[in-house]
């Protein structure tokens, strides 16, 4: 049914992110490189090589598993600040999909939403930090308001994506106050945030594969 968020759904998406997180991993490393210690890329990328091989071996039957290992292998596999934050958020959105067989687009909201508070409870970002926070959460709250203005999903999803990606150049002037690229104090401005950028792909891998058009 569009706009049903199944195990399968959920696992494309999942899929679609670790391909684009490969396809990104030199400039994600390029942009952690200017502000922190040039990992950013290769971080992600192992943590999803690890995901993409968990979910090619055994199959989850529900989207809490599927989220759930997500989760976990990321905390195994990414080191630095970045593999607790993402695998946090995955943990938490586990716990939100709850016994669910599968989510409709508030029932994702919702668990998108648990990942963002995921990330605030790892994390401690506030608006303005320069971390992936301004990223996600224009996005969060751009697909709540889309589904509640009655907008259907695909369309809401493309929203999302706008929000993430307006909130991801937002990063650029701001001073970092949050992570490694905090100790560069006002040197850290005038530049992309490596996590907010990769956080944005992580969005845009939901409008391509749980669009429902
Ligand atoms: P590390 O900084 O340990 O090398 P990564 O390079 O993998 O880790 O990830 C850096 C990204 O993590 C930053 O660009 C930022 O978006 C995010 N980040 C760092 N610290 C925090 C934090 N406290 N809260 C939210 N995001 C953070
Ligand atoms: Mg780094």
């Amino acid at each position: 049914m569009p706009g049903t968020v199944d195990t399968a759904a959920l696992t494309a998406w999942v899929r679609e992110f670790g391909r684009l997180i490969a396809a990104e991993k030199d400039r994600l490393t390029e942009l952690d490189s200017a502000i922190g210690d040039a990992d950013h890329g290769v971080n992600l990328d192992r943590g999803m090589t690890a995901v993409l091989a968990m979910l090619a071996g055994d199959a989850p039957q529900t989207p809490a598993d599927m989220l759930k290992r997500t989760g976990m292998t990321l905390v195994g596999k990414v080191g630095g600040a970045s593999g607790p934050l993402y695998g946090t958020a995955f943990l938490r959105m586990a716990a939100a999909a709850g016994g669910a067989d599968a989510l409709d687009p508030a029932g994702f909201a919702k668990v998108l939403r648990a990942g963002l508070d995921g990330v605030v409870a790892r994390g401690k970002p506030v608006a303005g930090d320069k971390t992936m926070y301004d990223a996600l959460a224009p996005a969060v709250d751009a697909l709540d308001e889309a589904l509640t203005a009655g907008r259907p999903f695909g369309e809401a999803l493309r929203a999302t994506v706008r929000a993430a990606e307006q909130g991801r150049d937002a990063t650029i002037p701001m001073v970092a106050r949050k992570g490694r690229a905090s100790y560069l104090g006002e040197r850290s401005a005038g530049h992309l945030d490596p996590g907010a950028t990769s956080v944005t792909l992580l969005i845009a891998a939901a409008a391509t594969t749980l669009n429902g058009d």
